[in-house]
């Protein structure tokens, strides 16, 4: 393969500390890809990883020309890592995949066969998820139902970013400009034809996860804000609710003035205080949530930073990748274009 020519496959994986799994990772995807006799790539993006990964990414480069590794500036979080990844891949098909092999490579040949029948993603759902704490299974459980909840798009329960989709999907994917990326969500809500793909997750190959509970939270509240205004809904109709629970307790106020005699309720005073105090922080935070991203979209900043590419003498090709809708793609910076000119 010419490494400009448009390979059939590229496999893009986001990877922080991983250095443990990475020569494993190379090995396997090389084993799955080899027999399919088809021209791949490996899209590796470090993303600010502290331990050896960059080193070991370079090494991989240099033994084997299929791999690309980009380096971003600093750690984007998976979600960026990945769309740096996306944006710099250039195969008809790409299979979005994890480094810690917790989502078996073996699986390309099944996915591919579904997309020569006609899907445009394939994506991965578990069955069953060997070694993962309790703790995980739980609060990726409640994860999926509330998004599914909250949101409109349906998100397939129990699927992660594993997945394969055609060029033309991957190119409606990088024209939404948006900072908080649901990955998985977006490519939900592209529609076209996507297809589920039962398998058993692994666990780790070597290393620990990265998402803590904080960070699923985060994504939780990201997929949710990007997906759905019924949150300011639910706050609009609190607000109703309370509005007129007041004035049913205006109402008792005034017959208990006028007939009852009242006695000074310090309770109910109380009560009422803090619970409408309450109830209004949570709207207030509720519309803050949702300003906050409106305002990260609006400062309309790269989505990531790239320091290096290195591999397959690929740099030309991804400082101009050959993507229609580049413009609303954030620019992929390079080392040198990163400088400001007024430097
Ligand atoms: N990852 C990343 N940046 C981060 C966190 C994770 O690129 O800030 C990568 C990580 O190396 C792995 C993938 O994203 O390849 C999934 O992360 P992890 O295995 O920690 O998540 P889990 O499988 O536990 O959901
Ligand atoms: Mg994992």
């Amino acid at each position: 393969m010419n490494s400009f020519d448009t390979p059939d496959l590229s496999i893009v994986s986001p990877c922080f500390n991983e250095e443990d799994g990475l020569r494993e990772y190379h090995r396997r995807v090389s084993a799955t890809v080899a027999p399919l006799c088809i021209a791949y790539e490996i899209v590796l993006v470090d993303d600010g990883s502290r331990d050896r990964t960059w080193d070991i990414m370079q090494e991989l480069a240099a033994e084997d020309p299929q791999v690309v590794c980009i380096k971003l500036s600093r750690n984007h979080g998976q979600q960026l890592a990945l769309t740096a990844g996306l944006s710099a891949c250039r195969g008809y098909r790409v299979l979005i995949l994890d480094a810690d092999l917790q989502d078996p490579p073996e699986l390309l040949p099944q996915m591919m066969e579904l997309m020569d029948q006609g899907a445009e993603v394939v994506y991965g759902q578990r069955r069953h998820r060997a070694g993962e704490s309790r703790r995980k299974l739980f609060t990726s459980a409640l994860f999926y139902r509330f998004i599914n909840r909250l949101t409109d798009v349906r998100i397939p329960q129990d699927t992660g970013d594993f997945r394969i989709m055609s060029r033309r999907v991957l190119d409606l994917f990088l024209s939404m400009p948006e900072r908080q990326r649901f990955v998985r969500g977006m490519i939900s809500w592209l529609g076209f034809r996507q297809v589920p793909l039962l398998y058993d997750r692994d666990a780790r190959f070597a290393g620990e996860t990265k998402w803590g509970l904080k960070m699923l939270v985060k994504l939780a509240i990201d997929a949710v804000t990007s997906f759905s205004t019924r949150p300011l809904k639910i706050a609009s109709l609190l607000g109703v609710a309370f509005g007129l629970a007041s004035f049913a307790l205006l109402g008792y106020a005034l017959i208990s003035w006028l007939f009852l005699g009242a006695v000074e309720g310090w309770t109910s005073l109380m009560m009422v205080t803090t619970m409408l105090g309450g109830i209004q922080l949570l709207v207030i935070g509720i519309q803050g949530e949702y300003l906050g991203r409106l305002f990260d979209q609006a400062k309309g900043r790269p989505l990531f930073m790239v320091d290096q590419v290195v591999g397959g003498g690929r740099l030309k090709a991804v400082e101009a990748p050959v993507l229609p809708a580049r413009s609303a793609v954030p620019t992929l910076m390079t080392r040198q274009k990163a400088v400001p000119s007024a430097l």
